[in-house]
C-alpha cells in the first residue's frame, strides 16, 4: 500500500499506529476530517488477516463517519479505531487501558465509542485513562442508541414514502424487515402503530417470532425477505445485502433500513436500484440517530433533544431526495454532495482569524 497516496486520495488528516507488546495492543486510529469538530467513531475489535486489511478498514470506516456527521448536522468530525485481535480471547483491562492512553494522547482530536467487538465494559476500561470516550454506562451516559436509531430510520422511511406515494404514512403498506435485533424491534413497533403490514425475519427464528407475536407482524423465513411482495424493504441486520443476486428479486419501491453498508458496491448497486425504479434512502443518513445519540453525550446528554434530532432525519432525507431530482443524481450521490458542501462551508467559515493577539507595547 502506498500509504501517503492513499491518505491523500481519501482525504485523511492523521493515522496513528498504537503498539504495546506487554498488553498485546495493536491498534490503529484513523482521523479523517476534523473540519466540523473532534473526530468521533467507535473502536472495532476484529481479527484481521493482515495489517493492510486493518488499515483499509479504519480508513474506510473513519471516512464514512465524516459523511455521516456532516449530513446529519452533527458538529463532529470523522474518526474510527480498530484493535487487531480476537474479541473472544484477546481482551483485557491492560489492553484497553493502554489503548485509552493512546486516545488521551490525542487530546480530544479523537473520541471513541463502542463498535463491533467492543462493549460498555471495554469503554469503562478506556475511561480509566481518558475522558474522550462515549457510550459508557451510568449517569450522563447515552445508553442504548437503538430507539434513537430506529426513530431516525422510521422518519427517513416516512420521507421516502412521501416522495414516492405523496403521503408520509406507511398505513396499508407492506414492509419487510430483515433482522429482529435492537433497531428492528423499535422500528417494527413504530411501523405497526402507523398501520403498516409488517413481515419480519431473523436467522434466530425465536427472536423474530417473539417480535412478530408481540407486535402483530407476520413471521417469514430469512430466505423469503427478498421475494416477499412488499412496498418497502428494510435491512436491519448485516451489510452488503443489496447486491447482484438480490436486486433482481426485490419487488419494493423503497429500500430504507438501519443496517450499515447495505450496498455491496455503491458504484454498481446504487445505479442498479435506480434502474429498477427503487428509491434508496442512504443507510448512513437514515441510521444517523445512533451518532446523534453519542454526539449528545459529548455536549451533555439530553434525550429529548436527541429524539427531536432523530425526527429531523425526515427533513434531511427529503432534502437529499429533492437534491437528487434537481441535480439528476442518485440519492447516495446527492447525500455525499450535501455532506461535502457542509464540510467545505464550515472549513471556509473557520478559515478567518478571530483570536485576540497579544501585541507588545499596545
Ligand atoms: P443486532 O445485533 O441487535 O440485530 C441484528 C439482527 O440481525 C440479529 O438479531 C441477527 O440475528 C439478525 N441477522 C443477522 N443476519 C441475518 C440475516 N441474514 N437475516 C435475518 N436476520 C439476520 O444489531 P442492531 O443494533 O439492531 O443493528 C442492526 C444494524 O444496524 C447493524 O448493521 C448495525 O451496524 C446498524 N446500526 C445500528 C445502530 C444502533 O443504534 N444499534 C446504529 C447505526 C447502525
Amino acid at each position: 500500500m502506498q500509504i501517503f497516496e492513499t491518505l491523500y486520495s481519501m482525504g485523511h488528516e492523521q493515522v496513528v499506529l498504537c503498539s504495546d507488546p506487554t498488553t498485546g495492543l495493536r491498534a490503529i486510529i484513523g482521523i479523517h476530517n476534523t473540519s466540523l469538530g473532534p473526530s468521533l467513531g467507535g473502536t472495532r475489535f476484529w481479527q484481521y488477516d493482515t495489517d493492510e486489511e486493518a488499515i483499509t478498514d479504519v480508513l474506510r470506516l473513519s471516512r464514512g463517519m465524516t459523511y455521516k456527521a456532516a449530513v446529519s448536522g452533527v458538529n463532529l468530525g470523522g474518526g474510527k479505531a480498530v484493535i487487531i485481535g480476537d474479541p473472544r480471547k484477546d481482551k483485557s483491562e491492560g489492553l484497553f487501558r493502554a489503548f485509552g492512553r493512546m486516545v488521551e494522547s490525542l487530546r480530544g482530536r479523537y473520541i471513541t465509542a463502542e463498535d463491533v467487538g467492543t462493549s460498555v465494559r471495554d469503554m469503562e476500561w478506556i475511561r480509566m485513562e481518558t475522558k474522550y470516550v462515549t457510550g459508557v454506562g451510568g449517569p450522563g451516559g447515552s445508553g442504548d442508541p437503538s430507539p434513537v436509531t430506529a426513530l431516525g430510520v422510521f422518519s427517513g422511511m416516512r420521507a421516502a414514502a412521501h416522495a414516492t406515494w405523496g403521503s408520509d404514512s406507511l398505513a396499508g403498506k407492506r414492509v419487510v424487515v430483515q433482522g429482529a435485533g435492537n433497531v428492528a424491534t423499535y422500528l417494527v413497533e413504530s411501523l405497526v402503530k402507523d398501520g403498516a403490514t409488517v413481515f419480519v425475519a431473523d436467522i434466530y427464528e425465536e427472536k423474530a417470532k417473539a417480535l412478530a407475536t408481540r407486535t402483530g407482524a407476520t413471521l417469514i423465513a430469512p430466505s423469503e425477505v427478498f421475494t416477499t411482495p412488499c412496498d418497502v424493504f428494510s435491512p436491519n441486520a448485516l451489510g452488503a445485502v443489496i447486491n447482484d443476486e438480490t436486486i433482481p428479486q426485490l419487488t419494493c419501491a423503497i429500500v430504507c433500513g438501519g443496517a450499515n453498508n447495505q450496498l455491496k458496491d455503491e458504484a454498481t448497486h446504487a445505479p442498479m436500484l435506480r434502474d429498477r425504479k427503487i428509491m434508496y434512502a442512504p443507510d448512513y443518513v437514515v441510521n444517523s440517530g445512533g451518532l446523534m445519540n453519542v454526539a449528545s453525550e459529548v455536549e451533555g446528554y439530553d434525550r429529548a433533544k436527541v429524539m427531536r434530532q432523530a425526527e429531523g432525519v425526515y427533513d434531511i432525507t427529503m432534502n437529499i431526495i429533492k437534491t437528487a431530482e434537481e441535480r439528476n443524481m442518485l440519492t447516495i450521490e446527492a447525500s455525499n454532495a450535501i455532506a461535502e458542501e457542509r464540510l467545505r462551508k464550515v472549513r471556509h467559515v473557520h478559515g478567518s482569524y478571530i483570536g485576540s493577539p497579544t501585541i507588545r507595547g499596545v
